[in-house]
């Protein structure tokens, strides 16, 4: 399954984040040896369980929802965060990662999907934060958006919502010049709709069980 997932994507220049929650070290070495070097992980305990026992090449991608005072832990290692949901939470990993002179990029994190449950900024949020942004000389790459798609069987529900943080994407760079060419990515689609995703002009998809 990995190769072809894999196959597709590259003919599609998307990025493959292998979602390794709840998966044990042997199925993430599995993949590893077939040349996967991205993982995504959305509980922090879990991360840092992992990172210490795994190969230091992995590239690790924090996913979930993150608590501000979880950051600093995650800070020395983490290569990407998707998952920026609010302003507190960008200032506290802008703070730490200046503290132990890392380079994280991030990811904010749209809320589109029909339900209460999912974490995300709404298109407001979304304008503070590249506003307050834009003056700051930080240890955090804004390198573009990510989004989940509302749970649900309805495949144009989905592109909709995917088309939607695309908008705000391409809208986003518009305004905010000076994100330039580090604002480049877009994380939408797991195993259930990457297709959709990939579709609808994604460049990294979270794909979890269809792999292991
Ligand atoms: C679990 C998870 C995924 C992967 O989901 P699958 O359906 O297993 O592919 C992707 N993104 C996030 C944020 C997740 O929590």
């Amino acid at each position: 399954m990995y190769s072809t997932i894999k196959e597709y994507l590259s003919t599609h220049n998307v990025q493959l984040v292998a979602v390794s929650k709840t998966r044990s070290q042997d199925q993430i070495m599995k993949l590893y040896h077939q040349g996967q070097r991205d993982f995504g992980e959305n509980r922090v305990a879990e991360l840092l369980e992992k990172y210490k026992a795994l190969p230091k090449d992995i590239r690790w991608h924090m996913i979930g929802h993150l608590q501000s005072k979880k950051v600093k832990s995650i800070a020395p290692f983490i290569y990407m965060i998707h998952s920026v949901d609010s302003m507190k939470l960008m200032d506290v990993i802008e703070k730490e990662a200046t503290k132990v002179n890392n380079f994280i990029k991030v990811l904010l994190q749209i809320k589109v999907a029909q339900e209460d449950t999912k974490y995300g900024l709404s298109e407001i949020a979304l304008e503070s934060i590249l506003t307050k942004y834009q003056n700051i000389e930080s240890n955090v790459e804004i390198s573009g958006l990510m989004g989940m798609a509302t749970n649900t069987m309805n495949r144009d529900q989905i592109k909709k919502e995917f088309l939607l943080i695309k908008n705000l994407f391409e809208q986003s760079k518009t305004k905010f010049e000076y994100l330039g060419q580090d604002f480049k990515e877009l994380s939408m689609g797991m195993s259930n709709d990457y297709d959709i995703a990939v579709a609808a002009g994604t460049t990294i998809v979270r794909i979890g069980s269809l792999l292991f």
